[in-house]
């Protein structure tokens, strides 16, 4: 019988072995069209727009679950970009992070009853980090908070210098080659070690035109469709919410309306929103009283703009029609293939003093 766990943790040795030992073909997976293709295609579609790999929905069977993750990583390697494989990578770490924290804290609450199974020792062989991590026995002489001593190489290869100060050595305390660590920093660092074994072994040479590579073919178009390259979109950078085309006004409407917009439904609207130059505070205070939560809203945008000032544009009129956001309202087709062309060309038509611009009505 399947472990649970091993859906909820793919990439543990255990999982690969299930997957091995099961003897799965996974060309036969995808040419008979399984569940675990769409899912391994929702996965990677998250982890790119989103930052997390959860499923949209909690009826996916474990089974799936577990193997869509070989199929995300065949669908991340044909995308062929080294920024998706860390942005992937990123994400099922953040994910799995999340879910330890939420074992091992119910697990500290059962442990009498032992009815869950994963607690962070097991984390800890799972990396081979048993020998170098120990709780420090310190911790409960101060106020109740678990702290840990962790051999130093092992802190240095798991945590970084751009992480911020207090990351650096000289502000740890450092006693015979080991360093005192909080409860959080542990799972910071642990994190790091997810995210290499994901990349590990990324991406995977396989030939798109033959094989696996053809077959998924649909799905990795699909994906690319969503992630137009990255490009400096053009300085509109005005906000006239009723110059909006009306995919974006039936998004903003149906947020408004308390309905949770589906991924790829948030990341074209925060792409646009970007996309006219509108800063994170200006979209969270937009997008206030609507479905959407600020922690997301802010995790997506930081995704979608780099230090470059260069960002995702929001998915093309085709795109956006493949997956239903598009209506073709008013046959406007006809005046661009692109929502930011689109609502370009409908600020140059109307003249600027009839525009008010939102920031103008906001304290934003
Ligand atoms: S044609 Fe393009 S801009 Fe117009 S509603 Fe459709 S997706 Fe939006």
């Amino acid at each position: 019988m399947m472990n649970p766990l091993d859906a909820r943790y793919p990439f543990f040795e255990s999982a690969r072995t299930a997957v091995e030992t099961a003897e799965i073909s996974l060309p036969e997976l995808v040419s008979r069209g399984a569940p675990a293709v769409e899912r391994g295609r929702e996965r990677v579609q998250r982890a790119l727009l989103e930052g997390t790999v959860r499923p949209e929905t909690d009826d996916v069977d474990p089974e799936t679950e577990l193997l869509s993750y070989p199929i995300a990583r065949i669908l991340v390697s044909l995308l062929d970009s080294t920024a998706a494989i860390d942005k992937y990578a990123a994400a099922e770490a953040s994910t799995a992070i999340e879910r330890i924290r939420e074992d091992v804290a119910r697990e500290d609450d059962l442990r009498s009853t032992q009815t869950t199974n994963l607690d962070l020792d097991d984390v800890l062989a799972e990396f081979d980090l048993a020998d170098d991590v120990q709780p420090d026995d310190r911790s409960h002489q101060g106020h109740g908070e678990q702290w840990y001593r962790i051999d130093v190489g092992a802190y240095l290869s798991l945590s970084s210098s751009s992480w911020g100060r207090e990351w650096r050595l000289v502000a740890r305390e450092l006693d015979e080659g080991e360093v005192r660590i909080t409860g959080a920093d542990l799972f910071e660092l642990l994190e790091t070690a997810i995210r290499d074994r994901i990349a590990a072994g990324l991406p995977f040479d396989l030939p798109r035109e033959e094989g696996l590579g053809a077959e998924l073919e649909p799905q990795v178009t699909d994906l690319r469709g969503l992630l137009s390259d990255r490009t400096r979109v053009h300085d509109i950078d005005v906000v006239a919410p009723e110059l909006f085309p009306p995919c974006l006004r039936n998004l903003i409407d149906k947020a408004e309306r308390g309905t949770e917009l589906s991924s790829v439904e948030g990341f074209s609207l925060m792409a646009f929103l970007a996309g006219i130059g509108m800063s994170a505070d200006e979209i969270v205070a937009f997008c206030a009283d609507t479905s959407l939560e600020v922690e997301t809203l802010r995790y997506q945008l930081e995704y979608l703009r780099d230090e470059s000032g260069s960002q995702y544009p929001p998915p093309s009129c085709e795109t956006l029609s493949a997956y239903g956001i598009c209506h073709n309202e008013d046959d406007h087709w006809k005046v661009a293939s692109h929502p930011l062309a689109y609502y370009e060309t409908r600020v140059e038509e109307v003249d600027s003093d009839a525009i008010t611009d939102w920031r103008a009505t906001t304290n934003a």
